[in-house]
């Protein structure tokens, strides 16, 4: 039988951006019975979610929820909008990047995948004024697409999608935007309708504290009509269907019902903090885990302050440590597990999430894990980075919190 209490005491600390940890309370939500997909009480459900969802992309335009991974929600953007041969042009930000390209040239598409050389593109946001070159340079408008990722969760490093929308408005240039926000959506302030997005694509098991299996499309009018041309091959994925369906709340398939008691959940936290509070709490969480790795004398993968991840904080081992083997001797001493690094970053870097269900003590004891599984691994490092990130919060909090 397969062994599945490989934690058997305490709580495993899941600390990789994404699947990120799922509150009680969802995973209590999730285990209510299963309903008729075609009933009234499901309805009622259909069009909280569906509606409750938009306030978390700042949207008043549909957003469609997919029983997908973030990769089904990726390809779905495409199909959707684009036709067989269409250029579009992708920005090399890191791994996620590197494979969204991958899937539009499988796709048919002809991607052209700007970039800088080496892992340099990897270690900054999309340089905007590289896509305003190119976009001026395409005179008959043939790239019909501009695809970026918000959070490169790969490395920890997020981009500016304003400066993006504007760098396409500078250029004069008809193309959509679509954008990847499968780790930052719920953790990271994200504005689809103000950022003029045509296609956000997200994801249920990163900032959404759900598990992984729903996504989501949100679309902009541009975008709608997009799809009434385009002609690659979509059925499942096909908007126009779903959108009818969700009018009254529900799908032409069975949706992922017990997933969306999950969202509906979600959704309700979410209110209750306040979004921009959630903001606010990984910002602050972000800047304690950066002071806990300057304080072990470690390099932050992101080297554009500007452009600090919220949600999770890349570390670079030093020349002749592997990163992997740093990794598996936390795992399997502080039962922790932290994201490795990816692609082109392999071995050389280890991922901390700190998105999601995740508050002060929750990130002290992951950096607690971090910082001894460092040392048993013989990683010398100068200072306590746990202490640093402690003495952070602590004057976070407004004294007296307690008069005694
Ligand atoms: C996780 C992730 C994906 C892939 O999503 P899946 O749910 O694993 O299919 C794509 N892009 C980014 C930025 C991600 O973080």
């Amino acid at each position: 039988m397969l062994k599945l209490d490989f934690h058997p005491s305490g709580r495993h600390f899941l600390q990789i951006p994404g699947p990120s940890p799922v509150p009680d309370r969802i995973l209590r939500a999730i285990s209510y019975p299963t309903i008729d997909h075609r009933g009234p009480e499901f309805g009622a459900l259909g069009l909280k979610v569906l509606d409750g969802i938009k306030k978390i992309f700042q949207t008043r335009h549909p957003v469609i929820i997919y029983p997908a991974s973030g990769t089904g929600a990726w390809e779905a953007a495409l199909v959707n909008t684009l036709s067989a041969g269409d250029k579009v042009l992708m920005y090399e930000t890191g791994h996620f990047a590197t494979l969204w390209d991958k899937m539009a040239r499988s796709l048919g598409l002809q991607p052209e995948f700007l970039g800088l050389p080496g892992i340099e593109g990897w270690r900054r946001g999309v340089n905007a004024p590289m896509i305003e070159e190119r976009l001026r340079a395409d005179t008959h408008h043939e790239i019909k697409a501009v695809c970026v990722v918000h959070n490169e969760t790969s490395t920890g490093v997020t981009s500016n999608i304003a400066a993006v929308r504007a760098a396409i408005d500078a250029a004069g240039h008809p193309a959509l935007l679509m954008v990847d926000t499968i780790s930052s959506l719920g953790s990271a302030d994200y504005r689809h309708d103000e950022w003029g997005v045509d296609v956000t694509i997200s994801g249920s098991q990163k900032g959404l504290m759900l598990p992984p299996g729903i996504s989501f499309n949100a679309l902009s009018p541009k975008a709608i009509e997009a799809s009434r041309h385009a002609t690659l091959p979509r059925s499942f994925f096909g908007w126009s269907e779903i959108l009818e369906m969700n009018k009254t709340g529900y799908w032409p398939y069975t949706p992922n019902t017990n997933l969306l008691y999950g969202l509906s959940e979600a959704l309700d936290m979410i209110e209750t903090e306040g979004l921009q509070n959630v903001f606010a709490r990984h910002k602050r969480l972000a800047e304690a885990c950066r002071r806990a790795v300057r304080a072990w004398g470690l390099e932050i993968q992101c080297v554009d302050a500007a452009v600090y991840s919220p949600v999770l904080t890349g570390v670079m081992m030093p020349d002749g440590i592997d990163a992997d083997v740093v990794r598996r001797n936390t795992y399997e001493r502080f039962d922790i597990s932290l994201g490795a690094g990816l692609g082109k970053l392999r071995g050389r870097m280890f991922r901390i999430g700190h998105l999601g269900d995740c508050n002060d003590l929750t990130l002290v004891g992951a950096l607690a894990g971090c910082e001894m599984g460092l040392k048993i691994s013989g990683v010398k490092i100068a200072a306590s980075g746990v202490l640093a990130a402690m003495e952070f919060l602590g004057d976070q909090v407004v004294p007296p919190l307690v008069k005694s």
